[in-house]
Protein backbone atom coordinates (compact mmCIF):
# COMPACT_ATOMS: atom_id res chain seq x y z
CA UNK A 1 0.00 0.00 0.00
CA UNK A 2 1.34 3.40 -0.83
CA UNK A 3 0.54 6.96 0.57
CA UNK A 4 -1.35 7.85 -2.39
CA UNK A 5 -4.13 5.44 -1.77
CA UNK A 6 -5.16 6.80 1.48
CA UNK A 7 -6.80 10.00 -0.02
CA UNK A 8 -3.92 12.92 0.68
CA UNK A 9 -3.36 15.36 -2.03
CA UNK A 10 -0.44 16.65 -3.73
CA UNK A 11 1.38 18.73 -0.84
CA UNK A 12 1.46 16.19 1.60
CA UNK A 13 2.32 13.61 -0.57
CA UNK A 14 5.62 15.33 -1.35
CA UNK A 15 6.38 16.03 1.58
CA UNK A 16 5.82 12.78 2.67
CA UNK A 17 8.04 11.58 -0.34
CA UNK A 18 10.77 13.99 0.63
CA UNK A 19 11.10 12.16 4.07
CA UNK A 20 11.79 9.25 2.31
CA UNK A 21 8.88 6.69 3.65
CA UNK A 22 7.93 4.45 0.90
CA UNK A 23 4.92 3.00 2.60
CA UNK A 24 2.56 3.99 5.47
CA UNK A 25 3.31 2.42 8.83
CA UNK A 26 0.28 0.35 10.15
CA UNK A 27 -1.53 2.74 12.81
CA UNK A 28 -1.01 5.19 9.60
CA UNK A 29 -2.97 3.33 6.89
CA UNK A 30 -5.88 2.57 9.86
CA UNK A 31 -5.97 5.92 11.17
CA UNK A 32 -5.94 8.44 8.27
CA UNK A 33 -8.65 7.68 6.50
CA UNK A 34 -10.64 7.49 9.71
CA UNK A 35 -9.58 10.91 10.34
CA UNK A 36 -10.20 12.63 6.94
CA UNK A 37 -13.93 10.73 7.38
CA UNK A 38 -14.53 13.06 9.98
CA UNK A 39 -14.60 10.28 12.96
CA UNK A 40 -12.86 10.99 16.42
CA UNK A 41 -10.75 8.09 16.91
CA UNK A 42 -9.41 6.78 19.64
CA UNK A 43 -6.15 5.44 18.94
CA UNK A 44 -3.60 2.99 21.22
CA UNK A 45 -0.01 3.55 19.51
CA UNK A 46 3.17 4.30 21.74
CA UNK A 47 5.99 6.51 20.04
CA UNK A 48 7.80 4.45 17.35
CA UNK A 49 5.16 3.73 15.56
CA UNK A 50 4.60 6.65 13.29
CA UNK A 51 1.03 7.89 15.41
CA UNK A 52 2.80 11.73 14.74
CA UNK A 53 2.23 11.91 10.96
CA UNK A 54 -1.10 9.49 11.50
CA UNK A 55 -2.44 12.65 13.00
CA UNK A 56 -0.45 14.93 11.56
CA UNK A 57 -0.97 14.17 7.71
CA UNK A 58 -4.61 14.10 7.72
CA UNK A 59 -5.20 17.08 9.78
CA UNK A 60 -3.40 19.16 7.36
CA UNK A 61 -5.46 17.60 4.63
CA UNK A 62 -9.10 18.62 6.67
CA UNK A 63 -7.16 21.96 7.47
CA UNK A 64 -6.81 22.59 3.52
CA UNK A 65 -9.54 21.18 2.44
CA UNK A 66 -12.41 23.20 4.92
CA UNK A 67 -13.02 26.79 5.23
CA UNK A 68 -10.59 28.93 7.04
CA UNK A 69 -11.52 30.26 10.81
CA UNK A 70 -13.42 33.30 10.96
CA UNK A 71 -10.53 35.53 12.26
CA UNK A 72 -6.95 35.62 12.04
CA UNK A 73 -6.87 35.25 15.82
CA UNK A 74 -8.38 32.39 15.82
CA UNK A 75 -6.83 28.70 16.41
CA UNK A 76 -8.22 25.81 13.92
CA UNK A 77 -6.32 22.80 15.63
CA UNK A 78 -5.11 22.41 18.87
CA UNK A 79 -2.90 19.91 19.65
CA UNK A 80 -1.42 19.02 23.05
CA UNK A 81 1.18 16.60 24.63
CA UNK A 82 2.39 16.13 27.59
CA UNK A 83 5.74 17.25 27.84
CA UNK A 84 7.68 20.00 25.91
CA UNK A 85 9.97 17.48 23.96
CA UNK A 86 7.22 16.27 22.44
CA UNK A 87 5.82 18.95 21.99
CA UNK A 88 8.80 20.94 19.72
CA UNK A 89 8.86 17.45 18.12
CA UNK A 90 5.57 17.66 16.89
CA UNK A 91 5.59 20.80 15.95
CA UNK A 92 8.41 19.71 13.84
CA UNK A 93 6.68 17.47 11.86
CA UNK A 94 3.63 19.98 11.13
CA UNK A 95 6.64 22.15 9.85
CA UNK A 96 7.89 19.33 8.25
CA UNK A 97 4.66 16.97 6.78
CA UNK A 98 3.02 20.99 5.75
CA UNK A 99 5.68 22.32 4.16
CA UNK A 100 4.16 22.84 0.94
CA UNK A 101 0.94 24.17 2.15
CA UNK A 102 0.25 27.30 3.54
CA UNK A 103 -0.55 27.35 7.62
CA UNK A 104 1.31 28.75 10.23
CA UNK A 105 1.54 26.97 13.06
CA UNK A 106 3.40 27.76 16.94
CA UNK A 107 4.94 25.37 19.29
CA UNK A 108 3.76 26.62 23.02
CA UNK A 109 5.46 24.88 26.16
CA UNK A 110 7.16 26.19 29.31
CA UNK A 111 10.51 26.59 30.65
CA UNK A 112 11.17 29.57 28.04
CA UNK A 113 9.84 33.11 27.37
CA UNK A 114 6.34 33.83 26.93
CA UNK A 115 7.33 36.45 24.76
CA UNK A 116 8.01 35.17 21.63
CA UNK A 117 5.10 32.50 21.58
CA UNK A 118 3.19 36.07 22.32
CA UNK A 119 4.32 37.72 19.10
CA UNK A 120 3.88 34.72 17.18
CA UNK A 121 0.19 34.25 18.58
CA UNK A 122 -0.60 37.21 17.54
CA UNK A 123 0.55 37.63 14.34
CA UNK A 124 -2.05 34.50 13.98
CA UNK A 125 -1.85 30.91 13.75
CA UNK A 126 -3.58 27.90 12.59
CA UNK A 127 -1.99 25.49 14.54
CA UNK A 128 -0.76 25.50 17.80
CA UNK A 129 0.81 22.50 19.51
CA UNK A 130 1.05 23.10 23.37
CA UNK A 131 1.61 21.35 26.61
CA UNK A 132 -0.72 21.80 29.00
CA UNK A 133 0.31 24.66 31.56
CA UNK A 134 1.68 27.75 29.32
CA UNK A 135 -1.82 26.48 27.10
CA UNK A 136 -3.52 28.11 30.13
CA UNK A 137 -1.16 30.55 31.19
CA UNK A 138 -1.57 32.17 27.60
CA UNK A 139 -5.79 31.77 28.32
CA UNK A 140 -5.45 33.07 31.42
CA UNK A 141 -3.68 36.43 29.68
CA UNK A 142 -6.01 36.15 26.25
CA UNK A 143 -3.18 35.76 24.22
CA UNK A 144 -4.88 32.90 22.04
CA UNK A 145 -8.04 32.44 21.07
CA UNK A 146 -9.46 28.54 21.15
CA UNK A 147 -13.09 29.92 20.26
CA UNK A 148 -12.81 28.78 16.91
CA UNK A 149 -10.67 25.42 17.00
CA UNK A 150 -12.20 22.62 14.38
CA UNK A 151 -9.60 19.85 15.56
CA UNK A 152 -9.07 18.51 18.88
CA UNK A 153 -5.36 16.15 19.43
CA UNK A 154 -4.49 14.58 22.66
CA UNK A 155 -0.83 12.52 22.26
CA UNK A 156 -0.05 10.38 24.91
CA UNK A 157 -3.14 10.85 26.97
CA UNK A 158 -2.25 8.34 29.31
CA UNK A 159 0.64 10.09 30.13
CA UNK A 160 -0.39 13.24 30.45
CA UNK A 161 -2.58 11.72 33.39
CA UNK A 162 -0.07 10.03 34.62
CA UNK A 163 1.96 13.89 35.01
CA UNK A 164 -1.42 15.14 36.74
CA UNK A 165 -2.60 17.23 34.02
CA UNK A 166 -6.18 15.71 34.07
CA UNK A 167 -7.29 19.32 35.66
CA UNK A 168 -5.57 21.31 33.52
CA UNK A 169 -7.22 19.16 30.62
CA UNK A 170 -10.40 19.73 31.94
CA UNK A 171 -10.09 23.18 32.10
CA UNK A 172 -8.72 23.69 28.72
CA UNK A 173 -11.41 21.37 27.31
CA UNK A 174 -14.38 23.84 29.07
CA UNK A 175 -13.44 26.59 26.86
CA UNK A 176 -13.04 24.54 23.71
CA UNK A 177 -16.29 24.56 21.21
CA UNK A 178 -18.63 21.18 21.68
CA UNK A 179 -18.76 20.82 17.82
CA UNK A 180 -15.37 19.53 17.13
CA UNK A 181 -13.09 16.92 15.75
CA UNK A 182 -11.60 15.13 18.57
CA UNK A 183 -8.05 12.79 18.03
CA UNK A 184 -7.20 10.92 20.92
CA UNK A 185 -3.71 8.58 21.62
CA UNK A 186 -2.68 6.63 24.17
CA UNK A 187 -0.07 3.76 24.35
CA UNK A 188 -2.40 2.11 27.26
CA UNK A 189 -5.97 2.18 28.14
CA UNK A 190 -6.76 2.67 31.90
CA UNK A 191 -9.90 3.40 33.44
CA UNK A 192 -8.97 6.96 33.65
CA UNK A 193 -8.51 6.94 29.82
CA UNK A 194 -11.90 5.37 29.20
CA UNK A 195 -13.61 8.27 31.36
CA UNK A 196 -11.71 10.84 29.28
CA UNK A 197 -12.68 9.44 25.80
CA UNK A 198 -16.21 8.71 27.31
CA UNK A 199 -16.30 12.13 27.77
CA UNK A 200 -14.38 14.09 25.05
CA UNK A 201 -15.10 11.52 22.00
CA UNK A 202 -18.34 11.22 20.00
CA UNK A 203 -18.64 7.76 18.54
CA UNK A 204 -15.25 7.65 18.66
CA UNK A 205 -13.27 4.81 15.69
CA UNK A 206 -11.27 2.68 18.20
CA UNK A 207 -8.21 1.82 16.36
CA UNK A 208 -5.08 -0.43 18.09
CA UNK A 209 -1.72 -1.42 16.72
CA UNK A 210 0.90 -2.26 19.24
CA UNK A 211 -0.05 -2.86 22.62
CA UNK A 212 2.30 -1.37 25.60
CA UNK A 213 3.50 -5.10 26.68
CA UNK A 214 4.24 -5.95 23.48
CA UNK A 215 7.93 -5.34 22.91
CA UNK A 216 9.31 -5.02 19.16
CA UNK A 217 11.01 -8.23 17.97
CA UNK A 218 14.10 -6.56 16.51
CA UNK A 219 15.11 -5.19 19.86
CA UNK A 220 17.77 -7.76 21.55
CA UNK A 221 16.96 -7.63 24.88
CA UNK A 222 19.61 -8.55 28.02
CA UNK A 223 19.94 -8.57 31.40
CA UNK A 224 23.40 -8.50 33.05
CA UNK A 225 23.37 -9.04 37.00
CA UNK A 226 25.70 -6.94 38.33
CA UNK A 227 26.49 -5.08 42.14
CA UNK A 228 24.60 -1.95 42.29
CA UNK A 229 28.15 -0.45 43.22
CA UNK A 230 29.32 -1.85 39.72
CA UNK A 231 27.13 -0.90 37.57
CA UNK A 232 29.12 2.45 36.49
CA UNK A 233 32.26 0.40 35.76
CA UNK A 234 30.40 -2.16 33.66
CA UNK A 235 28.72 0.69 31.55
CA UNK A 236 32.12 2.22 31.00
CA UNK A 237 33.15 -0.82 30.17
CA UNK A 238 30.85 -1.62 27.82
CA UNK A 239 30.92 1.61 25.85
CA UNK A 240 34.25 1.24 25.57
CA UNK A 241 34.31 -1.76 24.51
CA UNK A 242 31.49 -1.95 22.26
CA UNK A 243 33.34 1.34 20.91
CA UNK A 244 29.38 2.79 21.06
CA UNK A 245 28.94 6.11 19.56
CA UNK A 246 25.54 6.41 20.85
CA UNK A 247 23.69 5.50 23.80
CA UNK A 248 20.61 6.07 25.11
CA UNK A 249 20.96 5.44 29.23
CA UNK A 250 18.48 5.45 31.47
CA UNK A 251 18.08 6.21 35.37
CA UNK A 252 15.46 6.46 38.09
CA UNK A 253 15.85 9.92 39.20
CA UNK A 254 17.29 13.43 38.13
CA UNK A 255 19.77 13.13 41.07
CA UNK A 256 21.46 9.50 39.27
CA UNK A 257 21.35 11.23 35.81
CA UNK A 258 23.73 13.53 37.40
CA UNK A 259 25.59 11.67 39.54
CA UNK A 260 26.13 9.18 36.63
CA UNK A 261 26.47 11.87 33.99
CA UNK A 262 29.57 13.28 36.15
CA UNK A 263 30.95 9.88 36.50
CA UNK A 264 30.95 9.37 33.05
CA UNK A 265 32.77 12.08 31.64
CA UNK A 266 35.12 11.13 34.31
CA UNK A 267 36.06 8.09 32.68
CA UNK A 268 36.65 10.12 29.46
CA UNK A 269 33.16 9.80 28.02
CA UNK A 270 31.31 12.94 27.03
CA UNK A 271 27.45 12.43 28.75
CA UNK A 272 24.96 14.76 29.48
CA UNK A 273 21.70 14.33 31.22
CA UNK A 274 18.16 15.72 30.30
CA UNK A 275 15.43 15.70 33.06
CA UNK A 276 13.26 17.92 34.56
CA UNK A 277 15.54 19.98 36.54
CA UNK A 278 17.09 21.47 33.83
CA UNK A 279 15.85 24.13 31.65
CA UNK A 280 14.29 23.65 28.61
CA UNK A 281 17.45 25.36 26.71
CA UNK A 282 19.17 22.87 28.30
CA UNK A 283 17.10 19.62 27.43
CA UNK A 284 17.21 21.11 24.01
CA UNK A 285 20.59 21.79 23.63
CA UNK A 286 21.49 18.36 24.81
CA UNK A 287 19.26 16.53 22.77
CA UNK A 288 21.09 18.28 19.60
CA UNK A 289 24.37 18.07 21.13
CA UNK A 290 23.37 14.20 21.41
CA UNK A 291 21.43 13.81 18.01
CA UNK A 292 24.82 15.65 16.11
CA UNK A 293 27.07 12.74 17.55
CA UNK A 294 28.97 15.10 19.88
CA UNK A 295 28.16 13.38 22.87
CA UNK A 296 28.39 9.82 23.22
CA UNK A 297 26.11 9.02 25.97
CA UNK A 298 22.47 10.87 26.79
CA UNK A 299 21.71 10.09 30.57
CA UNK A 300 17.67 10.39 30.95
CA UNK A 301 14.93 9.60 33.60
CA UNK A 302 11.76 8.58 31.82
CA UNK A 303 9.67 11.57 31.54
CA UNK A 304 12.20 13.80 30.19
CA UNK A 305 12.77 10.71 27.85
CA UNK A 306 9.31 10.57 26.61
CA UNK A 307 8.93 10.96 23.05
CA UNK A 308 12.19 11.38 22.21
CA UNK A 309 12.77 10.54 18.41
CA UNK A 310 16.27 9.32 17.62
CA UNK A 311 16.06 7.71 14.47
CA UNK A 312 18.87 4.08 14.80
CA UNK A 313 19.56 4.27 17.77
CA UNK A 314 21.39 1.39 18.74
CA UNK A 315 21.87 0.94 21.96
CA UNK A 316 19.33 1.70 25.15
CA UNK A 317 20.89 0.98 28.32
CA UNK A 318 18.50 0.30 31.61
CA UNK A 319 20.99 1.54 34.14
CA UNK A 320 18.14 1.20 36.87
CA UNK A 321 15.19 -0.23 35.94
CA UNK A 322 11.75 1.24 36.36
CA UNK A 323 9.64 0.76 38.77
CA UNK A 324 6.38 0.94 36.91
CA UNK A 325 6.86 -2.12 34.07
CA UNK A 326 5.37 -0.14 31.27
CA UNK A 327 8.32 2.23 31.25
CA UNK A 328 10.57 -0.48 30.28
CA UNK A 329 8.74 -0.99 27.07
CA UNK A 330 8.61 2.93 26.56
CA UNK A 331 12.10 3.30 27.01
CA UNK A 332 14.01 0.25 25.21
CA UNK A 333 10.71 1.56 22.08
CA UNK A 334 13.75 4.22 21.56
CA UNK A 335 15.90 1.57 19.45
CA UNK A 336 14.85 -0.83 16.86
CA UNK A 337 12.57 1.54 15.03
CA UNK A 338 11.42 1.29 11.45
CA UNK A 339 13.45 -2.08 11.08
CA UNK A 340 16.76 -0.88 12.48
CA UNK A 341 17.74 -3.71 14.37
CA UNK A 342 18.40 -2.71 18.47
CA UNK A 343 20.14 -3.80 21.70
CA UNK A 344 18.27 -2.93 25.39
CA UNK A 345 20.56 -3.65 28.13
CA UNK A 346 20.06 -3.92 31.45
CA UNK A 347 21.80 -3.64 34.29
CA UNK A 348 20.08 -5.50 37.27
CA UNK A 349 21.02 -5.31 41.06
CA UNK A 350 20.02 -7.33 43.00
CA UNK A 351 17.37 -4.55 44.37
CA UNK A 352 15.41 -4.74 41.33
CA UNK A 353 14.78 -8.05 41.06
CA UNK A 354 11.27 -7.75 41.68
CA UNK A 355 11.40 -4.85 39.24
CA UNK A 356 12.69 -7.23 36.34
CA UNK A 357 10.23 -10.42 37.65
CA UNK A 358 6.76 -7.42 36.65
CA UNK A 359 8.78 -6.14 33.49
CA UNK A 360 8.83 -10.46 32.60
CA UNK A 361 5.59 -10.75 33.66
CA UNK A 362 4.18 -7.75 31.90
CA UNK A 363 6.10 -8.49 28.60
CA UNK A 364 5.10 -12.26 28.60
CA UNK A 365 8.92 -12.75 28.16
CA UNK A 366 12.05 -14.25 29.93
CA UNK A 367 14.50 -11.67 29.14
CA UNK A 368 18.12 -13.56 28.75
CA UNK A 369 20.46 -13.36 31.75
CA UNK A 370 24.74 -12.99 31.29
CA UNK A 371 26.69 -13.28 34.28
CA UNK A 372 30.06 -11.62 32.90
CA UNK A 373 32.95 -13.01 33.60
CA UNK A 374 34.43 -9.90 35.24
CA UNK A 375 31.22 -8.57 36.78
CA UNK A 376 29.95 -10.97 38.68
CA UNK A 377 27.59 -10.22 41.30
CA UNK A 378 28.80 -10.78 45.45
CA UNK A 379 26.03 -13.41 46.51
CA UNK A 380 27.03 -11.69 50.13
CA UNK A 381 25.26 -8.79 48.74
CA UNK A 382 21.59 -9.04 50.51
CA UNK A 383 18.68 -6.65 48.43
CA UNK A 384 18.00 -3.32 50.07
CA UNK A 385 14.20 -1.80 49.39
CA UNK A 386 15.04 0.94 46.32
CA UNK A 387 14.34 4.30 47.43
CA UNK A 388 12.75 6.56 44.84
CA UNK A 389 14.12 9.91 45.49
CA UNK A 390 12.04 12.71 43.83
CA UNK A 391 11.80 12.33 40.43
CA UNK A 392 9.69 9.50 39.69
CA UNK A 393 5.99 10.20 37.94
CA UNK A 394 4.03 13.23 39.07
CA UNK A 395 5.70 14.89 41.81
CA UNK A 396 8.36 16.98 39.54
CA UNK A 397 7.10 16.36 36.62
CA UNK A 398 4.45 19.43 36.16
CA UNK A 399 6.27 22.63 34.84
CA UNK A 400 6.18 24.57 37.34
CA UNK A 401 7.12 21.65 40.03
CA UNK A 402 10.29 21.69 37.84
CA UNK A 403 12.58 24.44 39.23
CA UNK A 404 12.57 22.44 42.56
CA UNK A 405 16.02 20.81 43.95
CA UNK A 406 16.46 17.16 43.73
CA UNK A 407 15.49 15.69 47.10
CA UNK A 408 17.66 14.28 49.30
CA UNK A 409 15.95 11.09 49.11
CA UNK A 410 17.46 10.11 46.49
CA UNK A 411 20.82 9.40 48.13
CA UNK A 412 22.14 5.57 47.39
CA UNK A 413 21.36 4.09 50.74
CA UNK A 414 24.48 2.81 52.23
CA UNK A 415 25.51 -1.29 51.36
CA UNK A 416 25.34 -4.01 54.08
CA UNK A 417 27.68 -7.26 53.60
CA UNK A 418 26.31 -9.97 55.57
P1 LIG B 1 6.37 8.58 15.90
O1 LIG B 1 5.76 7.29 16.34
O2 LIG B 1 5.39 9.51 15.34
O3 LIG B 1 7.22 9.17 16.99
O4 LIG B 1 7.38 8.27 14.66
C1 LIG B 1 8.52 7.48 14.81
C2 LIG B 1 9.51 7.61 13.66
O5 LIG B 1 9.00 6.97 12.48
C3 LIG B 1 9.84 9.03 13.26
O6 LIG B 1 11.25 9.13 13.17
C4 LIG B 1 9.21 9.22 11.90
O7 LIG B 1 9.98 10.10 11.11
C5 LIG B 1 9.23 7.81 11.34
N1 LIG B 1 8.15 7.52 10.38
C6 LIG B 1 6.87 7.97 10.43
N2 LIG B 1 6.15 7.46 9.40
C7 LIG B 1 6.98 6.67 8.69
C8 LIG B 1 6.82 5.83 7.53
N3 LIG B 1 5.65 5.74 6.89
N4 LIG B 1 7.89 5.15 7.08
C9 LIG B 1 9.08 5.24 7.74
N5 LIG B 1 9.31 5.98 8.85
C10 LIG B 1 8.27 6.68 9.33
Amino acid sequence: MSFSTLGLSAPLLKAVKEQGYSEPTPIQKQAIPVILSRKDILAGAQTGTGKTAGFTLPLLELLSSTKPAKSKQSIRALIITPTRELAAQVGESVEVYGKYLPFKSAVIFGGVKINPQLLKLKKGVDIVVATPGRLLDHVSQKSIDLRDVEFLILDEADRMLDMGFINDIKKILAILPKQKQTLLFSATYSDEIKKLSDKLLNSPVLIEVARPNRTSEIVKQIVYPVDKERKRELLTHLINEGKWKQVLVFTRTKHGANRLTGQLEKDGITAVAIHGNKSQNSRTKALSDFKAGEVRVLVATDIAARGIDIDQLPHVINYELPNVPEDYVHRIGRTGRAGNKGEAISLVCIDEHEYLANIEKLIKTDIPKVWLKDFKPDPSIKAEPINQGGSGRGSNSRGRAQNKPAQKSSKEPSRRKK
